[in-house]
């Protein structure tokens, strides 16, 4: 097994000739199904042996409780935690305070948002208390994680949730986001990437828009961060929401980032055992962030792995992951582009969008697209991966996503089109 070289001597080394194909070898799941083109990474991506074997290594030799006791085996294991959680926090831009670890990205963005319906108060200039027919700014175009919670949030405390349409092509705009936003806003909350159409927010644009009228930004990260380099800090979002399983790490554990000053007047969502300073029968001192929202045990071999995750990355070195996956979105939308009665959702060809492509075959529910592909063996998703108003929006139930990661190859992306181009034959859809 090849041992991963320290970020220091390989990220973004113009140097180092290694070809990224050679990250394949590293993935046990591709050498047990060699002739399967795993095109659902967007879903949940596979991961590399490095990422096993070191929450293997720390279960066999270093696992036990962490911040609770005092003894080696205690302070072992809170260092590997901790640990993990400066390389993720270094790796997105992020104070290590300002790494909140959490189930996925869906509960981080419920820990923002329940803890908004709880908050009384605000920092500095910025009021956290929602009051009603204040406005909560979202797009047609966002997952069901970054819709639900805000509407929950609304229901509470009398906010209105508002949102930028989608266009013909599943996209929104800057222009519908700001005409969507009003002195009322207090938070505009938005996908980095869309899950869809692969679209590419202008996220420098929106954090100036919410600023203008005196919002928090909250950023769905969880398709940016596994693919390109993405610095929060530099972004200038006050919150972001991430999952470890889609960027080669274990499912169990994601990650809230949140700027320091906001994350400590932020009430936690959960309380309980390792979240406080002084309890009495009555009240409770919650510390610091990020401890304040880590109630009981933590996840903390799937903390470790996720660590082992950003190493193996930055092995690798974000920019080139990128410049491989933006080379795998150019294939796959010209893949599909030519196909007859193949609708391509999202950013026109040419245009620049991350390697998740979702398209509509005209006649053939996207179900038996799925079937007939997979009886190719090529796995893609199905349906309306957990973006209902969106497919709504543009006229389809159900969509067929085929996206990329790092170990995708351009010959995966071929048997791909090639395949697409025979479905409607196959089911009559051409007669
Ligand atoms: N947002 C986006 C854009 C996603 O693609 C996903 C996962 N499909 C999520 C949020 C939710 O991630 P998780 O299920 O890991 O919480």
């Amino acid at each position: 097994m090849r041992t991963i070289p320290s970020r220091d001597r390989l990220a973004h080394d113009p140097t180092d000739v290694r070809d990224l194909a050679d990250a394949r070898s590293d993935f046990p799941s591709i050498g047990h199904h060699p002739d399967r083109a795993y095109l659902d990474s967007a879903a949940t991506a596979q991961r590399p042996a490095q990422v096993i074997d070191a929450e293997r290594l720390f279960v066999e030799r270093d696992y036990a409780a962490v911040h609770r006791g005092a003894s080696e085996a205690v302070g072992a294991a809170t260092e590997a935690f901790e640990s993990a959680r400066q390389k993720v926090a270094r790796f997105v831009g992020a104070g290590e305070n300002e790494i909140v670890w959490t189930e996925n990205a869906t509960d981080a963005v419920n820990v923002v948002a329940l803890g908004l319906s709880d908050a009384s108060t605000g920092v500095g200039d910025t009021i956290l208390a929602l009051r009603p027919g204040d406005e909560i700014l979202i797009t047609e175009a966002e997952h069901h994680a970054n819709l639900l919670p805000w509407q929950k949030l609304a229901a509470r405390t009398g906010a209105v949730l508002r949102w930028a349409p989608v266009q013909a092509d599943g996209t929104w705009t800057i222009d519908g986001l700001r005409a969507a936003a009003s002195d009322r806003t207090r938070l505009i909350a938005f996908a980095h990437v869309s899950n869809v159409t692969g679209y590419i927010a202008p996220v420098a644009d929106v954090v100036e828009l919410a600023r203008s009228v005196g919002a928090l930004t909250l950023l769905d990260a969880c398709q940016s961060v596994p693919h390109l380099p993405v610095d929060f800090g530099a972004l200038g979002v006050d919150f972001a929401a991430f999952s470890g399983h889609k960027m080669l790490g274990p499912t169990g554990i994601g990650a809230l980032y949140g700027r320091a000053e906001l994350l400590n007047a932020l009430p936690p969502a959960r309380t309980g055992g390792s979240t406080i300073t002084t309890v009495t029968m009555t009240e409770a001192d919650f510390l610091p962030a990020p401890q304040r929202f880590e109630a009981g045990t933590q996840p903390v071999s799937q903390a470790v792995g996720l660590g082992a995750a950003v190493d193996y990355l930055d092995g690798w070195g974000m920019e080139r992951i990128h410049a491989h996956e933006t080379e795998l979105a150019g294939l796959l939308t010209e893949a599909v582009a030519g196909i007859p009665d193949v609708t391509l959702i999202g950013p026109a060809p040419g245009t620049p969008r991350a390697a998740i492509v979702s398209v509509d075959v005209a006649g053939v529910h996207a179900h038996d697209v799925g079937q007939f592909l997979d009886a190719r063996g090529i796995s893609v998703r199905v349906g309306h991966h957990c973006a209902q108003p969106l497919h709504r929006a543009i006229g389809i139930t159900a969509s067929t996503r085929a996206s990329a990661y790092l170990y995708t190859t351009a010959d995966e992306v071929a048997r791909f089109g090639e395949a697409l181009a025979e479905v409607r034959g196959f089911f009559g859809a051409d007669r």
